[in-house]
């Protein structure tokens, strides 16, 4: 199953994107079914001791990397964007050196990527913003991120999560899929899940939880058939359909 979802950009223009989604039976409606707090807390004290430190599987040095590198990973792989930043990164790591690439240059770097034609384009009006209004400096600020082509509202929680360390909640369809199933915070969509996320996961983890239920989706919690018998939460997960 897959949602297309729509959004319409800074400029009017409207961004669709498609991403594996959960089954219905795997959404909780109803914010009652949600999990209580000693359990949340549990949680999050294994998914620490089992990762102290996590974080992205996008490589980056800086924030502007990690920018454009999260603006590369639309419905494209982080092995994928890594590949190409890679050759990208060494030759071109600063709006200023990124922009004078210019579109058909960049677009050498990034064609294994999906939609790298309108990614180009997104990046160098991106750069070129970032010299003109913030002195080639990325913004720690979401509403300035989001000004920026190419920049959603969960391209700027990312950033202001990894690059910044603020407590923000990007919500992608695996944090989607484990916060449904598990009951930590459950919901319709990706804003009422991502709104939970924040007033229910408790303040000690809030800096880490995204990437821990990213990662526990990424490799544990998969979409088809989760890893129930090798889940170090399972006891605790209050999923109907656990695999055995
Ligand atoms: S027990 Fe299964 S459904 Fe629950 S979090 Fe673990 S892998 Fe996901």
């Amino acid at each position: 199953m897959q949602l297309i979802t729509a959004a319409a950009t800074h400029r009017g223009a409207i961004r669709l994107s498609i991403a594996p989604w959960p089954a219905p039976e795997q959404i909780r409606p109803h914010a009652a079914q949600t999990m209580n707090k000693a359990k949340r807390q549990e949680i999050f004290e294994r998914l620490r001791a089992a990762d102290p430190t996590p974080t992205t599987e996008l490589n980056f040095s800086t924030p502007f990397e990690l920018l454009v590198a999260v603006i590369l990973s639309a419905q494209a792989t982080d092995k994928g964007v890594n590949k190409a930043t890679a050759r990208l990164f060494p030759v071109a790591n600063t709006p200023q050196a990124i922009r004078d690439l210019g579109v058909e240059g960049l677009k050498g770097y990034i064609k294994t990527i999906g939609l790298f034609n309108s990614k180009a384009e997104n990046i160098i009006k991106t750069c070129a913003m970032l010299i003109d209004r913030h002195a080639g400096q990325v913004p720690a600020d979401r509403a300035a991120l989001e000004a920026l082509p190419g920049v959603g509202r969960k391209t700027a929680n990312v950033v202001l999560n990894t690059a910044f360390g603020e407590p923000t909640m990007a919500v992608d369809t695996h944090i989607f899929r484990v916060a449904n199933r598990t009951g930590i915070a459950p919901g319709r969509n990706v804003i009422e899940v991502e709104k939970r996320l924040l007033r229910l996961v408790p303040k000690e983890f809030m800096v880490d939880a995204h990437h821990w239920l990213i990662l526990h989706g990424r490799y544990t919690c998969v979409a088809r058939k989760p890893r129930c018998a090798a889940c170090l939460i399972e006891d605790l997960c209050e999923y109907r359909h656990k695999t055995a």
